[in-house]
C-alpha cells in the first residue's frame, strides 16, 4: 500500500559552530574577558572539548542551553509525537488536522511488531481504509475536517517542526533511547541524535540511554544493557 510511510528527519537550524558557542558560554563565566574576544580566538578545538567535557561533566549544563536545534520531522505517527510533545522544553509546530483535511486514504505508520505478521498487516491495512472511508464519508456530509478527524488513529501519520537546546536533547535521549521507551519514539530520537553527531561526533558520548549515564539501570527490569547493579552485562541492546 503506497500511504504506509517510515519517519524522515533532518536538521533545518542549527548554531554555525557549537563548540565555539559552548566554550564561549563555558569560559565567559570564568574569564575577565570579553566573550567576544574569548569566541573570535576559540580555534584550538582539543582545548575546546576539553573544557567542555569538564563543565558538563560538573553538570554546569545551562551552558548547553546556548546550542539550539530545530528538526524537520515526517511520517512519525500521532501516537509517537503525542509522547514527544510531551517534553516540555522543546517547541512544535505540527500539521494541523483541522486546518489539513484529508482528501483520499490518508498516510499511516504500521508498527513493527504487526508489519512482520502478514495476516495482521493485511487486517490493518483494511482497517485503515475503512477508516478512511468513513472519515471521507463524514466530510462529504459538510463535517468539518476539525470534527470528522475524531475517527482518525493514532497510526495517521503526522508531520512537524521540532526545535530544542541541547540540555533538552541530551536529556530525551537518555529517557527516549532507554529500551524500555517505546520502539517507534526510539527510532525517531535515534534518527535525530544521528542527524547531529553526523557533524558532532563528539556528542556521542552524551546522546545515550540513560543507563549509559548512570552506570547502572534504574528500570525495573533491565534490558541487559546495564546491571541493577551497574557495569555491563555483556551485550548490548
Ligand atoms: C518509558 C516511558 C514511559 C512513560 N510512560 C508514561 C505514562 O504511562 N503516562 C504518562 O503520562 N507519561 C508517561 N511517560 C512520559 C513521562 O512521564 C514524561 O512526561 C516525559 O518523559 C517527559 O519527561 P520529563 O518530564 O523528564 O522531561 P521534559 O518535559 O523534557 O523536562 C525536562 C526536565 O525539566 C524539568 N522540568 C520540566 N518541567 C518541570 C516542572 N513543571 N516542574 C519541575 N521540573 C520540571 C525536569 O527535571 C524534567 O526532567 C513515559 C515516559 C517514558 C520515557
Amino acid at each position: 500500500m503506497g500511504n504506509k510511510v517510515k519517519p524522515e528527519v533532518k536538521i533545518i537550524s542549527k548554531p554555525e559552530s557549537i563548540l565555539k558557542t559552548i566554550y564561549t558560554a563555558c569560559r565567559t563565566c570564568y574569564s575577565s574577558e570579553s566573550p567576544i574576544n574569548i569566541c573570535e580566538e576559540a580555534n584550538d578545538e582539543e582545548k575546546i572539548l576539553k573544557l567542555i567535557r569538564k563543565v558538563l561533566s560538573s553538570g554546569h549544563l545551562s551552558t548547553i542551553e546556548h546550542v539550539q536545534i530545530s528538526y524537520a520531522i515526517n511520517g512519525i505517527s500521532r501516537a509517537c509525537s503525542h509522547q514527544l510533545v510531551r517534553h516540555r522544553h522543546m517547541s512544535f509546530s505540527q500539521k494541523s488536522q483541522r486546518y489539513v483535511r484529508e482528501k483520499g486514504q490518508f498516510s499511516y505508520i504500521v508498527p513493527p511488531t504487526i508489519g512482520q505478521n502478514p495476516i495482521l498487516e493485511e487486517k490493518f491495512d483494511k482497517f485503515m481504509s475503512e477508516i478512511s472511508r468513513f472519515y471521507l464519508e463524514l466530510t462529504e456530509y459538510g463535517i468539518p475536517a476539525e470534527d470528522a478527524r475524531f475517527v482518525l488513529p493514532n497510526a495517521v501519520s503526522t508531520s512537524m517542526v521540532a526545535s530544542l537546546n541541547l540540555r533538552e536533547l541530551i536529556h530525551l535521549a537518555n529517557l527516549r533511547l532507554c529500551s524500555r521507551a517505546q520502539k517507534e519514539i526510539r527510532v525517531l530520537v535515534k534518527m535525530m541524535c544521528e542527524e547531529l553527531i553526523k557533524t558532532e561526533s563528539w556528542l556521542s558520548e552524551y546522546l545515550v540511554p540513560k543507563c549509559e549515564k548512570l552506570g547502572y539501570c534504574d528500570e525495573e527490569r533491565s534490558c541487559g544493557r546495564k546491571s541493577k547493579e551497574g557495569g555491563n552485562n555483556g551485550r548490548n541492546a
